[in-house]
Order: C-alpha cells, then sequence, then structure tokens
C-alpha cells in the first residue's frame, strides 16, 4: 500500500473505501459518547503545537499513522461544541445529515461563481432559501443569499446602504463624500463596528445609542440622534437593530425603528443571527413584529438550524442593489446564459468571493430529514429547557435573572444579601471558572450595568432536562464552596 503513496494521483479507490468507513465509525463512536469528553479542552496553550513536528514529512505516511495523531494529538485539543452540556456563548450542534453534506460539499468541490461553475449550488440555494423564508413567516419580496458567518452578511447589508446612500463612493472612494452616520444600540454584535472599519466609514461614523433596563435600543434617543446629525451636516444612512443580542437575546422595537427608519429615509438592517431561527416557533412571533419592514435581515442556521458551520443567510429585498454593489464582471468571466435567460444568477455578483462553498446543502439536508414540524420541535425543546432553568432560578433565594428569558439564553448569577457588587462579581467568576474547569459543563459570561452576568444557552439537538440539573448541581456545589471559603 504504501507504494501507492510512491505514485502520482490520489488515494486508491480500495483505500478510500476501507479509510473512509473507518472514519465514519470513528464519527459514530464519538457522537455516541460525547458525553464523556470534557466540554472545554483541557490542553494548555502550545500544548498541541509542541507535539507536533517543525516541517511538513518529507514522503508521505500511511494514512492508519495519520488517524492515529488524530486520536492522539487533536482529540484532546478540541473544544465539544456538539457536548450537550456546551451552554457557552451560544450553544450549537451539527446535525448528522449536516456532517453527510458537508462530504458531498468537498467531494464535489465546486466553486459556485458563475451558474455554469456550480448550477446545483446556485439553484439548490435559491430553493432551500425560498423554504426557508416561508418557515420564517418573512413576506416573498425577501430573497436570500448564502455567506459564511453573520460577520459577513452584515458586512454585505452595511455596504449595500452605503451604495444606496452615495453610490458615488464606488467610483470615488470615501475622498470628498457627504459624511456618513450608522445607528445601533449598545448592546449590538461587535461585526457591525468591523464592518464599519472595513468599508472605510470609520469608527466615529457608527453612533452606539443606549439601552433601557430589557437592553433594547431606546427608540427616542434614536430619533434625537439621527436629527441632531442631520443638523449638523452628517448623512444619517443606516440603522442596524438586533432581534436576540449577544449578551442577554435581548429584542430591539424593530418595528419602531423601521417607522423612524422610514421618515429619516434610513437603510434598516436587522441582526437576527441568533434568534432568527426561532421565527419558525408560532408562538414566538411576537419578537418578530416590524421585521418585515427590514431591507436586510440575517439568520445564521450554523447558530441554532442544526447545521455545522458554516451557513449564514442575508434575506434582501433590493437584490439589484446588492448586485450594484458588487458586481463586475472581468472578460474571463464573461458567459452567455445571462443574455439567454432570466434564470441565471451568477453569485459571484452578489458578494465579496468570487466562489462560493456549496453551502446550501447541508440546510435542505436538515429541512429534508427534520422537517418543519421537527425543526419547530427542537427548537421550541430548547427554549423550554431554558425557562425551565429560568424557573429554578426564581425559586432559589441563592441565585437571581438579570435579563428576561425571551429564547433559549438565560443570564443570571448567584446572590446572597449584604455583598457588594466586587464581591458579588468575584463570587460569580470563580463558580464559572470551576464550572469549566471541571469538564462537565461551559458556560460563558457578560457585563451588565456593571454586574458579572453567567450565560447559559440552550440550542443543541442533544441536550435534555438532566443536563441542565446537572449544571444546577454544579452551580449550587460551587456557590456553597465559595461561601464557605468566603466566611
Ligand atoms: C453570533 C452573532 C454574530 C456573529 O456571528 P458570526 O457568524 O460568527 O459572524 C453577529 N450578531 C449576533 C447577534 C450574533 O449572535
Amino acid at each position: 500500500m504504501s507504494d501507492n503513496r510512491k505514485n502520482l494521483g490520489d488515494i486508491p479507490t480500495e483505500e478510500f473505501r476501507r479509510v473512509g468507513y473507518e472514519i465514519i465509525n470513528r464519527i459514530a463512536d464519538y457522537l455516541e459518547n460525547i458525553e464523556h469528553f470534557p466540554v472545554l479542552s483541557q490542553n494548555r496553550p502550545g500544548d498541541l503545537k509542541k507535539a507536533l513536528p517543525q516541517s511538513a514529512p518529507k514522503q508521505g505516511e500511511d494514512f492508519s499513522e495519520i488517524l492515529a495523531d488524530v486520536e492522539k494529538l487533536i482529540f484532546p485539543a478540541v473544544t465539544h461544541w456538539n457536548h450537550p452540556n456546551f451552554h457557552g456563548l451560544f450553544s450549537t450542534s451539527a446535525s448528522a445529515v449536516g456532517i453527510f453534506a458537508d462530504m458531498f460539499a468537498s467531494a464535489f468541490d465546486m466553486k459556485a461563481m458563475l451558474w455554469r461553475t456550480a448550477p446545483a449550488s446556485t439553484e439548490l440555494e435559491q430553493v432551500t432559501l425560498e423554504w426557508l423564508r416561508q418557515m420564517l413567516n418573512l413576506p416573498p419580496d425577501f430573497s436570500g443569499i448564502i455567506y459564511d458567518t453573520a460577520s459577513v452578511s452584515s458586512l454585505h447589508a452595511i455596504a449595500m446602504a452605503r451604495q444606496k446612500a452615495a453610490p458615488q463612493i464606488r467610483e470615488e472612494g470615501m475622498n470628498a463624500q457627504p459624511r456618513l452616520k450608522i445607528y445601533c444600540s449598545e448592546q449590538a454584535h461587535s461585526s457591525i463596528e468591523k464592518a464599519v472599519i472595513l468599508l472605510g466609514l470609520g469608527r466615529k461614523s457608527l453612533v452606539k445609542i443606549p439601552t433601557d433596563d430589557q437592553f433594547r435600543i431606546q427608540t427616542d434617543e434614536l430619533q434625537k440622534a439621527i436629527v441632531q446629525d442631520r443638523n449638523q451636516g452628517f448623512l444619517p444612512f443606516c440603522v442596524v437593530a438586533t432581534i436576540g443580542t449577544t449578551s442577554t437575546a435581548s429584542v430591539d422595537n424593530v418595528e419602531e425603528i423601521a417607522r423612524i427608519c422610514g421618515r429619516e429615509n434610513c437603510f434598516l438592517h436587522v441582526d437576527a443571527a441568533y434568534a432568527g431561527s426561532a421565527a419558525i416557533i408560532p408562538e414566538l412571533q411576537h419578537h418578530f413584529k416590524g421585521w418585515e419592514m427590514a431591507d436586510t435581515i440575517v439568520i445564521n442556521p450554523h447558530k441554532w438550524l442544526f447545521t455545522p458551520f458554516d451557513l449564514s443567510i442575508l434575506y434582501v429585498k433590493d437584490m439589484p442593489l446588492l448586485k450594484q454593489t458588487f458586481s463586475l464582471v472581468p472578460e474571463y468571466l464573461k458567459t452567455s446564459e445571462g443574455d439567454v435567460s432570466e434564470e441565471v444568477v451568477n453569485q459571484m455578483d452578489y458578494g465579496i468571493q468570487l466562489g462560493r462553498r456549496f453551502r446550501s446543502l447541508k440546510l435542505w439536508f436538515a429541512m429534508r430529514y427534520f422537517g418543519q414540524e421537527g425543526m419547530i420541535n427542537r427548537i421550541r425543546e430548547n427554549c423550554r429547557l431554558a425557562k425551565l432553568f429560568a424557573n429554578w432560578i426564581e425559586e432559589s433565594p441563592n441565585f437571581q435573572l438579570l435579563a428576561p428569558v425571551h429564547f433559549a439564553l438565560v443570564c443570571f448569577r448567584a446572590w446572597r444579601e449584604g455583598l457588594s457588587q466586587d464581591e458579588l462579581n468575584s463570587i460569580n467568576e470563580k463558580i464559572m471558572d470551576k464550572i469549566n474547569a471541571s469538564g462537565k459543563a461551559y458556560i460563558s459570561h457578560t457585563k451588565l450595568n456593571g454586574n458579572l452576568a453567567l450565560r447559559l444557552s440552550v440550542g443543541s439537538l442533544r441536550t435534555e432536562e438532566r443536563h441542565l440539573k446537572k449544571v444546577w448541581e454544579l452551580l449550587n456545589h460551587y456557590l456553597s464552596e465559595e461561601l464557605q471559603a468566603s466566611a
């Protein structure tokens, strides 16, 4: 077999089959036994680098040696996002069918630039995003496009807003342009600010509006800021509203913001990267009131629709505007399909990338395998579990909620009468560090009005009530340990 490696060409088919079955078996074992892994990698920084050779091997190696190193070196360096007790940041999970789809996508290795270089990718994306649009109860004037992440989706949305407000920038750059202003809440995701940096608008053009006691943008402050900036000679051109902020999953009043945008002639981008998936749940519809008035909406199926990373969707009303913003066709990419059929979309015209990965396949697999009802049931169960956990917090004299629970994220802290903010922050930080170091669960934190808040997110296919009970026991155990230590 090692002789084959001296030949040219790829791995022989026989070996591909044998190794392929072996890998599928290994992944099945992994997913079956996921709970026995520590959630956070127990490696220290640098451990993996030190264990690897300084240069690539001169001669090829047998694949069994490579797999042995995956076992010995890679697995210990993995933080297990699929673990049912991964509750930090936003809890996500890869469905098995999503894993299968990524295998096909890699095997085809299509780059969707022109329709003719990837008809399956181009058309399946349109169909899948139309199916999802219906499930999300978005009106038919939205159509979607897939990017890798919400950060990149929002970058494209804000580029569209800039194109609409100041099309001359496409030719002239940022020199001698109107001084643009864009608005979001102080709870908006950092990707908005990064987009502003990258688009050359400058961080000073981003106005962060304060939020109310439920971490929602104060719409009267937004209105005031826009008027004030206009009076000072700026051009307000875009507002970013968030449905499901990253810290607390708070929900901006999109309906009111949309009215302001209409009045003030501003582009409205809605960041629903996390919570957007919950729009498929009938009883959660009220959180999405007004989002149909947005110009663009970003939703991440890789966060909460069981597709492996990465897959972010930008829903867009004015596709021709997106095309105006990015289309640039050099001679070697000119094709005739555009002339013969209206149907033809060349995806390279709708973003900064030329080639695109075949990402829609994993969403299509997941939608077909689970069905609309299966997806609704799974997200609804995540929300039910988060509410249940929130009830335990509310009923306990030792803990308190720090934000309303709208979806499947709980912000809370351990609390004791008579302790200062600093003391409470330090106790909560220690509890979190101990839980995370135990390997049994992973929770993360945020700061809310100076208070350290613990965040527990429920978003995995594999999380059950017993997993939350385990976290609840860990929290109570480490809290009493801390209180004893400080007594
Ligand atoms: C997670 C998140 C993002 C960033 O997502 P990426 O896909 O990792 O870029 C942006 N906005 C919100 C509200 C998020 O929750």
